[in-house]
């Protein structure tokens, strides 16, 4: 089943008075459980096409479905709601809260889940811990962790509201070879594991690693597509 439909996509941003194309017109169609990467030099139109995807940017042109939701046409709030139902991120920077241990952090989207009981949310911490490997650090805060620890609690934080869709942009920009090899590996393990769908982002063509299917844009077009009809 396709998860993500889109069809002559397309971004344009107004610069002062010009306009900018960041994405023009990619037609692609990403299933449910897939692993994928957009790879692509800086100002390629990555970054663009994930935030129209996690719905914090919309459409010029074209249309794009995402679980079957035209996502173009939800509103402000209607995308924000779309997101915390159904989509996880995941960043460059972490982006971890400094003042929460790392099973603080994972537990953090759940307590924005009302109906859940403090049993509920520590079960699926621990599992998420143990999931990512983390389980010993689980009481320690970010500053007493390395890029690569810090980036599985993140993973494991978009993970905690078993979101259908994770999408990370640049997650291993901060790391070095093996930690960022490692979290691609733990991405493919989640999918496994959760059949969340990944989506993730770099510059580096040394660490699409364990992608499926890599997408490769430049200049906003999706030039070429390898792998997968899984
Ligand atoms: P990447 O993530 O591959 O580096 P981006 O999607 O960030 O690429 O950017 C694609 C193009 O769109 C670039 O030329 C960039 O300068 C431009 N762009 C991105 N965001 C904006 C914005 N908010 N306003 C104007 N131009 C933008
Ligand atoms: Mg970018």
């Amino acid at each position: 089943m396709a998860l993500i439909e889109a069809s002559g996509l397309s971004k344009t941003y107004r610069a002062g008075d010009v306009d900018v194309p960041a994405v023009r017109g990619v037609d692609f169609s990403i299933d449910s459980g897939a692993l994928v990467a957009f790879i692509g030099p800086s100002g390629s139109g990555k970054s663009t096409l994930l935030n129209m995807i996690g719905c914090l940017d919309r459409p010029s042109q074209g249309s794009l479905r995402v679980l079957d939701t035209d996502v173009g046409r939800l509103n402000g709030r209607a995308s924000a709601a779309f997101r915390g139902a159904h989509i996880g991120f995941v960043f460059q920077d972490f982006n971890l809260m400094p003042v929460l241990s790392a099973a603080e952090n994972i537990e953090y989207p759940l307590l924005m889940v009302q109906r859940w009981s403090v049993e509920r949310r520590r079960a699926r911490v621990a599992e998420l811990l143990e999931a990512v490997s983390i389980a010993e650090q689980a009481d320690k805060r970010p500053d007493q962790l390395s890029g690569g620890q810090k980036q599985r609690v993140a993973v494991a934080r978009a993970l905690a509201t078993q979101p259908r869709l994770v999408l990370a942009d640049e997650p291993t920009a901060n790391l070095d070879h093996d930690s960022a090899y490692r979290i691609i590996t733990l991405m493919k393990k989640m999918r496994d594991e959760f059949g969340t769908t990944f989506i993730f982002s770099t510059h580096d063509p040394k660490i699409v690693g364990e992608a499926e299917e890599i997408f490769s844009l430049e200049d906003g077009r999706l030039i070429k597509q390898e792998g997968a009809v899984r």
